[in-house]
């Protein structure tokens, strides 16, 4: 079976919208055609008037085939292509229910930033309407909703505390010991790149000079500070005590909100490194060390090259030496961990009591998913499961969920949510996902984000990925890196 399927469309020009809900739901891309084949396609057609827009979706896919027309009453608060939007995603999604019998958490809905949408409804409506909004409008679940609805009061809340004084920085270390199986950053694995490391930290040093007198002299104030990758603590420890050095001095690192450094993996953290992040880094340092799971065969499966033991060593060991705000990254959904297994892997991090937990839902790439001709919903289903008992989990255990976002072929269409204690919630994740603040990026695959606050234009400056080309391209790099913030 190809992995696309071939999508007609008639009567509106909402291609993106359906392409995207033909994505979640049946895990496919689309190729647009004017002749439909016998089978595996999508029509999608519209008829719009006054009130209403009436769609007519057929669905032939996966051995199974049927048509239904849903009539649309057009929301007069949403202009003619919100409205469209909306009625061919719902239109699709009401045939996709019947057929394959199955519902999605958040229903039609199929943005990456659901939090947005209730605080948008929250600026007009109460918490509990804003529920019902998005229920009736995209038919997303009440428990997606609420959780929605949660996300958006606490990130604005956050926002209040933290206001954008500035900008933020983010530089990047595009290295690992291992590749993960689900991994989809700018990663390289260490043994084949041991010539670059040390070259690429001189050049990233450089660079972090370079953005950091750009700031000086335009007297702009950095907000937050993120380190991350890859892994940064693959470097050793003279490269990473280097690095944190030029950092101290390009930036006014006292005078930021937030300060954080991704030590990702257990088998890259050793007290040494930790102390000279600590000796390096303010006080409030926020740090992450990332176990995914604590099911030692679910690591090995997924390349991870490390234990549970090396992570709860490494989890104490940055307790001993002081840090007092530690985030732990888990994944719902890994290959062979069942809904049961994530459940205890997760208790088993709650006792530990990091002050950040996020929960992330597996990856998985449409091409991975083309074993067969069918459609497995079963992978969808445990992760649906894992996420909604890691969510009454958190929930339970005091800590808030204050930020949120979906990716592209995630298990299931889910979210990732950060949870922290309160107090403790990381504000660029919060910057980042509401394009809030500019950020310079530096190093290999950064990507520099100029937010135009009169038009909300976004420029966005590219650094090369591949850490050799940017080396190579240094001083293009610098180039590019003269702007006016
Ligand atoms: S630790 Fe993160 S960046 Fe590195 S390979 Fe694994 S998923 Fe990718």
């Amino acid at each position: 079976m190809s992995d696309k399927i071939s999508l007609k469309i008639e009567g509106h020009s909402q291609e993106t919208a359906v392409r995207e809900i033909i994505g979640i739901c049946l895990k496919r891309g689309a190729v647009l055609c004017d002749v439909l084949p016998d089978e595996n396609y999508v029509l999608s057609r519209a008829d719009e008037s006054e009130k209403n827009i009436s769609v007519f979706t057929v669905i032939s896919f996966s051995g199974l085939c049927g048509e239904k027309t849903y009539s649309h009453i057009k929301n007069p608060q949403k202009d003619s292509r919100g409205n469209m939007t909306d009625a061919v995603k719902l239109g699709f999604y009401h045939l996709f229910t019947e057929l394959f019998g199955r519902k999605l958490p958040w229903g039609a809905q199929t943005g990456i930033r659901p939090a947005l949408l209730a605080s948008k409804r929250l600026a007009v409506m109460s918490e509990a309407e804003t529920v019902t909004a998005l229920m009736r409008e995209f038919e997303i679940s009440r428990e997606k909703a609420e959780l929605a609805v949660n996300v958006a009061i606490n990130e604005n809340k956050l926002l209040k505390k933290y206001p954008r004084r500035g900008i933020s920085v983010y530089v990047g270390i595009p290295f690992c010991p291992t590749r993960c199986l689900y991994c989809s950053f700018v990663s390289l694995p260490l043994n084949k790149q041991k010539k670059n490391v040390e070259p690429y930290v001189e050049y990233l040093i450089k660079e972090t000079a370079y953005a950091g007198e750009l700031i000086r002299n335009e007297g702009v104030t950095v907000d937050s500070l993120y380190i991350g990758g890859g892994t940064p603590t693959s470097l050793n420890e003279k490269q990473l005590e280097k690095l944190l050095c030029g950092i101290e001095k390009a930036f006014d690192i006292q005078n930021m909100y937030e300060y954080t450094i991704e030590a990702g993996r257990a088998d890259t953290i050793n007290e040494d490194k930790l102390k000279i992040i600590s000796e390096y880094t303010p006080d409030n340092v926020r740090i992450s060390i990332n176990p995914q799971t604590l099911n030692d065969s679910v690591l090995e499966k997924i390349g991870r090259n490390h234990t549970s033991k090396q992570f709860t060593d490494a989890f104490s060991a940055a307790r001993r030496i002081g840090f007092k705000n530690i985030n732990c990254d888990v994944i719902a959904g890994l290959p062979t961990e069942t809904p049961e297994m994530f459940e205890s892997s997760l208790k088993r991090l709650i006792l530990l009591n990091p002050e950040n937990i996020t929960m992330h839902t597996m990856c998985v790439k449409r091409a991975a998913r083309l074993k067969s001709d069918d459609l497995d919903f079963s992978a969808d289903t445990a992760a649906a499961e894992a996420v909604a008992s890691g969510h009454r989990l958190l929930d339970g255990a005091g800590y808030v969920p204050y930020y949120m976002y979906r990716q592209k072929d995630t298990l299931g269409g889910l979210e990732n949510t950060g949870y922290a204690r309160r107090g403790k919630e990381g504000i660029y994740n919060v910057y980042m996902m509401d394009d809030i603040s500019s950020v310079i990026g530096l190093g290999a695959g950064a990507v520099t984000k100029l937010i135009n606050d009169k038009t909300n234009y976004i420029e966005r400056i590219y650094n090369y990925k591949d850490p050799w080309e940017y080396i190579k391209g240094f001083d293009e790099i610098l180039k590019r890196k003269k702007i006016k913030l």
